[in-house]
């Protein structure tokens, strides 16, 4: 009989974490990243090497590539809407809780059009959890950043623009960088700094980074075409600029939805939100409005901090919402 204890698993899944512990990531903060095989120690070689994840799926004439920064464990008590014992009761139906709560990944997707390369977001790179490992990702895939021609920022949290302006430098310098004006707005004004609560400062002052360090950035306003087949959806609710990104060729397309959803709670609740969002009615009215439209469509969702590489749909069992998956390999078969 198979012993499919939690020792036989921790077993199993210490050589790997032993190979993680020891493997350096670069950093934009670094300057170019250097290639991890020059890492590797006559100790690790007899082990399988720790690879960054990755995934690669077409839509019509695009590929995209997901890539992520990192994790954090974000505490069972950041879920307005529920006490932290139901969030917590939540995440181990799904056998999803961690000692340190709801696991947030940070996915990164980088749109090819075949002519030029589009970034979303940038991650925490280190402000937040275990991240800041994005640059090394993108060196296992051969991307380097100044190849990156534009980047779309989905909103002006830390965890997804950290990327940008780590170690004070303009770690993309080639690329555009598209921002709705309503975060900009929101993100930039010293009156709604000092009225935020603590743990929204890191937001304002990245914000005020990158306006310093990008000041091309360009300022959109809700939909808006960046180039063809990418398109910029409003989903003003998680902050008051918060856009989504739609790719479309071909009779396939991809809705990259950023904060709509995050890990355990949604969708299955609408009136679950995440401590960070300052206006919680207006999230709450976005997803009540996006879930079952969603589900409807059956449409393909790509969402930050959903499981890697946070590709799936929403369902609707009789009403009830569920995440399910979907499969991204051998898109040819
Ligand atoms: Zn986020």
């Amino acid at each position: 009989m198979i012993n499919l204890s939690r020792r036989t698993f921790t077993f199993g899944l210490s050589a790997g974490s032993a190979a993680v512990g020891v493997s350096p990531h670069p950093t934009f903060a670094q300057g170019q990243p250097q290639g991890q095989a020059s890492s590797t120690t006559q100790g690790q070689a007899d082990h399988a090497k720790s690879l960054p994840p990755a995934a690669q799926f077409k839509i019509g004439r695009f590929t995209i590539t997901a890539l992520a920064d990192g994790y954090a464990d974000m505490p069972f008590s950041y879920f307005p809407g529920r006490d932290a014992k139901q969030v917590e009761d939540m995440a181990n139906t799904m056998a999803m809780a961690k000692p340190g709560g709801v696991r947030f990944v940070f996915n990164q997707y980088i749109v090819d059009d075949g002519e030029r390369l589009i970034l979303i977001d940038g991650g925490p790179a280190g402000t937040l959890g275990k991240t800041g490992r994005l640059p090394s990702a993108m060196v296992a895939v051969g991307i380097r950043p100044d190849s990156i021609d534009a980047i779309i920022i989905t909103h002006m949290h830390q965890d997804h623009m950290g990327g940008l302006v780590a170690g004070g430098r303009q770690n993309f310098p080639k690329a555009e960088v598209y921002v709705d004006r309503r975060d900009v707005v929101h993100w930039t004004d010293p009156a709604k700094r000092a009225s935020a609560p603590d743990y929204l400062k890191a937001s304002f002052d990245i914000s005020a980074e990158m306006m310093r360090l990008y000041p091309k950035l360009q300022q959109t306003n809700g939909n808006h075409q960046i180039t063809r087949g990418v398109s910029l959806v409003d989903l003003t609710g998680h902050t008051p600029g918060h856009i989504g990104v739609r790719v479309e060729d071909g009779g396939q397309s991809l809705l990259m939805v950023s904060d709509m959803l995050f890990p355990v709670v949604h969708p299955a609740a609408t009136d679950i939100n995440f401590l960070f969002e300052q206006d919680r009615d207006a999230a709450k009215a976005m997803r009540a409005k996006f879930f079952p439209r969603a589900a409807e469509e059956k449409a393909l969702i790509a969402a930050t901090h959903m499981p890697f590489p946070g590709l799936g749909r929403i369902m609707s069992d009789a009403g009830k919402m569920r995440w399910m998956g979907a499969e991204w390999a051998y898109q040819d078969l």
